[in-house]
């Protein structure tokens, strides 16, 4: 188990199930802006966020928005040691700085005000931006980003900051998984899994339940963040989505069959309707809806609640027993009184 490092309000690591983050694509300056969007990921299922400190009218928004959320608030403060001392003094529960353009010698400062503000640090190596005496000696590589990690964990500790979160992130997704294993098996500091510059959706959707999914199985990650190209609203069902199937968040799982040419009903349109109406809820239910007799009353039985399809109706199942047979215009309808009864239980 990772050490627990609290930010904000919320614990990273300790055994608690990993956090959900996302980050702003907003100008941080414009707090009103940056606040809606906030707001708007917050009522999606976003559990910290991350914006920009890129000036220093920007770092100084962080207390004026901060005020305005209900989620920490963590800085990138990118190569630049002045916004992260800007950021700390306005109340970022956490800043993010990377090892590659931010040299040893102008951290001092910085963690003393860590310190005092009881802030945590994640260290955020990427491999767009190594470290260059690692980058020279090993490329980018697995092990250019572990001894970039060692130098900078070793000077933290050697402060007394440890108070620390790690991130390696790749945008090669067998990259990103091997440094992240290694930080897992060094380090006892949480883990920030991501993998960086995913992509366009179905790409980093990919990409993000490869990359993270595959450490999450092993039990590496406190952590996560799905990064997409464009609107950030598009990460969080996905994060969600990656810890549902994982079992790390409580949620319903629907099964569906592909369906071939045995179905003979519209299996695709029930399936589609189910799932969009269950995706926000929070019990721990599997549903199946399976196309016809050959795997459909196995996986309906195995489910909480499933039907097997035929010719124009189902059986619908219930804890392994079947309850009744419905017509196909009422499966809706009954599929999602089960399951809000079984939601309600
Ligand atoms: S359950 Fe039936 S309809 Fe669905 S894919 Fe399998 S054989 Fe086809």
């Amino acid at each position: 188990m990772t050490k627990a490092v609290r930010v904000g309000n919320r614990i990273i690591g300790g055994g608690f199930p990993p956090v959900i983050q996302s980050m702003t694509t907003t100008k941080t300056e414009d707090v009103e802006a940056t606040v809606r969007q906030i707001l708007e990921l917050e009522g999606l299922g976003c559990e910290i966020i991350r914006v920009t400190a890129n000036t220093e009218e920007a770092a100084r928004a962080i207390g004026e928005i901060k005020a305005q959320i209900h989620i920490p608030i963590v800085a990138d403060i990118h190569f630049n040691s002045k916004m992260a001392l800007l950021a700390l003094e306005a109340g970022a529960d956490k800043i993010r700085i990377n090892p590659g353009n931010m040299p040893l010698e102008e951290l001092d400062q910085i963690l003393t005000l860590a310190k005092k503000k009881d802030a945590a640090i994640r260290i955020g190596i990427n491999s767009g931006s190594l470290e260059k005496e690692f980058l020279d000696k090993y490329g980018i590589s697995v092990q250019a980003m572990l001894e970039s990690m060692r130098k900078y964990v070793a000077y933290f500790e050697s402060k007394g900051f440890e108070k620390i979160v790690l991130s390696a992130k790749a945008s090669d997704v067998a990259l990103n998984v091997a440094i992240n294993e290694e930080l897992g098996k060094l380090f006892s500091y949480p883990l920030h899994l991501g993998v960086t510059e995913a992509g366009i959706y179905e790409t980093a959707i990919i990409k993000s339940a490869i990359g993270i999914g595959s450490l999450l199985l092993k039990g590496y990650g406190d952590t996560i963040r799905v990064s997409i190209t464009g609107d950030p609203k598009q990460e969080i069902p996905v994060a969600k989505e990656i810890l549902k199937v994982l079992g790390l968040r409580t949620g319903v799982n629907v099964i569906s069959c592909p369906t071939c040419g045995r179905c003979e009903m519209n299996l695709a349109s029930l399936a589609t309707r189910v799932s969009e109406a269950v995706k926000d809820m929070d019990t721990d239910l599997t549903i199946a809806i399976m196309g016809c007799a050959v795997n459909g009353p196995g996986e309906a039985r195995a489910a909480d609640i499933g039907i097997a399809g035929g010719r124009g109706s189902a059986l619908l199942f219930k804890k392994g027993e079947i309850v009744e047979k419905v017509g196909e215009e009422d499966l809706f309808i009954r599929l999602m009184e089960e399951i809000k009864g079984a939601n309600d239980a």
